[in-house]
């Protein structure tokens, strides 16, 4: 038996709908511009190059629920609702017919983003990972079974910020459509068991700031929810609480 030096973390997770247990998160894929719409607002264009990936660690996944602390070092604190995909078989280089099959099931997530950090970096040619990849940025609502809810591919796709409807779209219109992302995310690598697919955002994305309250939903898939509360005072190690 293996000896760890002090106990290993459990696995991050996020909640199941209708259901006792949770599904363990493994990895996190993001994937870029995939709504017309947004890609324009982001000062690109929305041509059909092959869809392009980023990642968040596994434990950056929070509920529903969660009060989020504003994060630190940045001044533009950005949401992004989108559809997200829960991979529940181990995999390499899926045909896009059979894609579908290894999707476990689907649900709303809120890719929180430090977009000056992301736009300063994205100038720059550095990664992406300071502007998306913080403590607390992957919300997740809890997940919906494939083998009850099957494979939406359409529904209408929203967030609002205390009530204010923001985004309105509809799921029909990313560009890169489920089975195509699981395909080719998984030609660059073996996707397994538990690993999450964040499939991309709207338009209208925008600044929250603390007090907000943010909300959001995808047709057939439920609902999300997140307060903004003021950002957590500076600790170094070894300070009192
Ligand atoms: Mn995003």
């Amino acid at each position: 038996m293996t000896m760890f030096e002090f106990d290993p973390p459990l696995p991050a997770s996020v909640a199941i709908h209708d259901s006792e247990s949770r599904f363990p998160v493994r990895r996190i894929f993001c994937v870029g511009r995939n709504y017309a719409a947004h890609a324009r607002e982001m000062g690109k264009d929305p041509d059909r190059e092959p869809p392009f990936f980023f990642t968040k660690p596994a434990d950056a996944v929070v509920d529903s629920g969660s009060s989020i602390p504003y994060p630190p070092e940045t001044e533009d604190f950005h949401y992004e609702i989108e559809l997200v995909v829960a991979i529940g078989q181990d995999c390499f280089d899926v045909a896009l017919d059979r894609a579908l099959d290894v999707v476990w099931g689907y649900g709303v997530g809120i890719d929180l983003t430090r977009r000056d950090l992301q736009l300063a970096a994205r100038d720059k040619g550095r990664p992406w990972d300071w502007g998306k990849s913080f403590d607390q940025s992957a919300p997740i609502a809890p997940l919906h079974r494939a083998t009850v809810l099957g494979h939406p591919a359409t529904g209408r796709i929203w967030l609002a910020v205390n009530g204010d409807v923001r985004q309105d779209a509809n799921i029909a219109d990313l560009i890169w459509g489920v089975p195509e992302i699981v395909s080719i995310l998984s030609r660059s690598m073996a996707l397994k068991r538990g690993d999450i697919i964040m499939t991309g955002t709207p338009a209208g994305v925008g600044a929250i700031v603390p007090g907000d309250k943010v909300t959001g939903g995808i047709e057939g898939l439920g609902q999300i929810a997140i307060d903004i509360t003021p950002a957590v005072a500076s600790r170094r190690a070894g300070e009192a609480a």
